[in-house]
């Protein structure tokens, strides 16, 4: 069994926090170019050159991509030959305090009294267990605009893949201009009522070059993407030809009687990073 102070993780975290703050993905950088390259309208190109260059502005003067740097959401993947000395919620919560140390604190530690926590904790944290004896963890930071855009609804399982197309292309139609677009779209289908809306996160943490393994999923990703690109909305809803940048879909068992859908959104500062310890 292989020992791993918790100190350890608390350590990844912060540095995963600064790095996802600061430097846009290799993957968003290079899906960001090439909406520039194909935009045609020129409100929307300009916009999306902004974007660009505001990327380039924070990982050179190592300051946020945006100001809301987000809720914290941590996907921990824990090996079975794994023991960690240590509580892991708290390193977790511990990295997160160390990393978000210069950043603006967002959270509140209630929703109706709503008194700043002061230190960005605590961070919503999914943990799975898998074989082997390394760590994997996956850092978030959710921007309130764009998590504010989510939407989910339980499906009569007799519910067609046509008519769950046309629902998120509706949903997004509304949506879309309030998340900082252009969008990712992160879709969860099947599972229960809450189940669908944790794949429909954890569908954003996908490379976003990477369509869904099953052909069939994956022509619903590339359909929705050209049905809401064809709405027309544009990068900070300016009017243009690229609203969307891409559409993750993750699924999931269902019972006979449900056919849950849950829509979770990012924004054009979609900052995911994982590392493996
Ligand atoms: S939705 Fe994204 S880009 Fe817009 S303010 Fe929030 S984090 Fe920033």
């Amino acid at each position: 069994m292989r020992k791993l102070a918790a100190s350890t993780i608390t350590g990844a975290i912060k540095k995963l926090c600064i790095e996802a703050n600061q430097n846009l993905s290799l993957d968003m950088l290079a899906i960001l170019k090439h909406a520039h390259s194909v935009e045609k309208k020129p409100a929307a190109k300009l916009v999306l050159d902004e974007i660009i260059r505001n990327a380039k502005v924070a990982a050179d003067d190592h300051v946020p991509l945006c100001q809301d740097t987000g809720f914290l959401i941590v996907f921990i993947e824990i090996g079975e030959e794994v023991h960690i000395k240590g509580n892991l919620r708290e390193a977790v919560n511990d990295g997160v305090r160390a990393g978000y140390k210069d950043f603006r604190k967002s959270i509140v530690d209630n929703p109706i009294l709503r008194k700043n926590t002061r230190d960005n904790t605590p961070a919503i944290l999914h943990i799975d267990f898998v074989p082997g004896d390394k760590i994997k963890i996956g850092i978030l930071p959710k921007g309130g605009g764009a998590e504010n855009c989510g939407f989910q609804k339980m499906f009569l399982p007799t519910a067609s893949r046509d008519e769950i197309v046309a629902y998120i292309v509706e949903g997004i139609k509304e949506k879309a201009p309030l998340a900082c677009p252009p969008i990712i779209i992160g879709v969860g289908m099947g599972g229960t009522f809450d189940y669908s809306t944790f794949l429909a996160k954890k569908a954003l943490t996908r490379p976003l070059n990477r369509p869904n393994p099953d052909t069939g999923i994956a022509k619903m990703e590339d359909e929705i993407l050209k049905k809401v690109n064809r709405l027309g909305i544009g990068a900070m809803g300016l009017g243009g030809d690229i609203t969307a940048l891409a559409v993750l879909i993750e699924t999931f068992p269902c019972h006979i009687a449900s056919l849950p859908v849950a829509v979770n959104l990012e924004c054009h500062s979609h900052r995911y990073r994982e590392v493996t310890i």
